[in-house]
């Protein structure tokens, strides 16, 4: 490649100028050596990195891209409102717009409010449960990942006891770890956090059982504290209404981001009326959260998804992407684990501690032009077409007989 290899030059310069060349979730470090760090362009379900290569894309900008790249509809929204104004002196008409769109989607929600990011939005959540119960235990679930500063950040760095003083942890779907979570907060209990369904990086993804949910909605509602959903990485993709409608149980507050405005920067918490009053005491604001241009394309995100009943379409490739799957891995003899949510899966094999497996396939992947991530969960969108998971399909056979080869 040498002469024509932009990403390593990008990769080059950025080590001079940014910590470590890059920062965070999507380091290029963290993924086996062969992923490209930048990338310039993306329409439908195809992206293409910084040296101009092609991919059907899972990860979907990691879960931002619900409808497609650029889909059409919501950048004809975004177009008109930036073409008046995006940052302005006070909110534009579109944030009532989409409040009001939020509160007749979502059952759980009398209210709204909007934030730029998914931390914003579990933050929000915290907070407000805090002020509205006059408590200070938050209950999470361990190794579950609610955003990147202080209070819930993975990484130690920078982080005192204090900032967490005041979690517990309990284990996902497990009501007994949760019931003593609950037992050892007593009279302090503010809230319980709880993700969209187990999806921490690396591991099975896992839905949650009827049973835990519901018993996590009494637990709340007993001690007259927050029931707290974090979809911000779920919400939309699920069910649009919010992703514990599909275990029946509603939360008091949801945190929302990703995939709500199609790309566009903007994070949600949703209330009910017994948290109304609570959301009006705390503060919390930032110098783009009222911008117009995200509302716009947010309310054409949701408009269109719900319209179109977006979430039953990309089940359906979801499904279609895993049966085809794991029968090529089962004729192979590789022991492809999937899981989670057809439309948000996650590939491990089994035994494959060090992941030789799972990385080789995901490069052997990468190399024909489709984009797997191997231990974080993917993400499927509207564009995703039968025609375009059967293309995947053919890449993903000549992917995982190459894989097969190699060990
Ligand atoms: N909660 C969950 C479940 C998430 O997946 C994420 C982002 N990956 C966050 C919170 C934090 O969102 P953001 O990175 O937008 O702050």
């Amino acid at each position: 490649d040498g002469a024509n290899d932009y990403d390593m030059e990008l990769r080059r310069r950025a080590q001079a100028v940014i910590p470590g060349g890059m920062w965070g979730h999507q380091h290029v470090q963290r993924l086996p050596e062969g992923y490209p760090q930048y990338f310039t362009r993306g329409k439908g379900c195809r992206t293409w990195d910084a040296n101009g290569r092609g991919y059907i894309d899972y990860m979907c900008a990691w879960g931002p891209m619900i409808l497609g790249y650029q889909d059409p509809d919501v950048e004809a929204a975004a177009a008109r409102q930036r073409e008046m104004g995006d940052g302005l002196n006070g909110p534009t008409p579109a944030l009532v717009d989409l409040a009001e769109l939020m509160v007749e989607t979502i059952p759980h929600a009398d209210w709204a409010l909007f934030s730029k990011n998914g931390t914003d939005a579990t933050t929000a959540c915290v907070t407000i449960a805090r002020a509205g119960t006059g408590r200070r235990k938050i209950l999470v679930a361990r190794g579950a990942y609610h955003g990147a500063i202080p209070w819930c950040t993975p990484s130690v760095a920078g982080v005192t006891e204090e900032d967490r003083a005041h979690l517990i942890q309990y284990d996902y779907n497990d009501i007994a770890s949760l019931e003593a979570a609950v037992d050892q907060a007593g009279q302090d209990l503010a809230g319980i956090i709880v993700s969209a369904f187990k999806h921490d990086v690396g591991k099975e993804h896992i839905l949650p059982t009827r049973a835990f949910a519901a018993r996590a909605r009494e637990l709340a509602t007993q001690a007259d504290a927050a029931l707290i959903v974090d979809d911000v990485r779920a919400g939309f993709r699920l069910h649009i209404g919010g992703s514990w409608e599909l275990v029946g149980v509603r939360a008091d507050l949801s945190a929302w981001s990703k995939a709500i405005a199609n790309g566009h920067a903007l994070a949600a918490v949703t209330g009910s009326d017994r948290f109304r009053k609570a959301a009006t005491e705390i503060y919390t604001t930032g110098s783009f959260w009222t911008a117009g241009v995200s509302m716009a394309a947010a309310i054409a995100t949701i408009t269109k998804l719900r319209d179109t009943n977006g979430v039953a379409h990309m089940e359906a490739m979801g499904l279609r992407l895993r049966e085809g799957l794991q029968k090529q891995a089962d004729s192979l003899g590789l022991k492809l684990r999937q899981s989670g949510p057809v439309q948000m899966p996650v590939f491990l094999f089994e035994g494959d501690d060090d992941r030789r497996i799972g990385n080789r396939f995901c490069l052997e992947a990468l190399a024909r032009g489709v984009f797997f991530h191997p231990v974080h969960t993917m993400f499927l969108s509207t564009a995703h077409t039968p025609a375009i998971i059967d293309e995947t399909l053919e890449i993903s056979a000549e992917a995982l007989r190459a894989t097969a080869n190699a060990l």
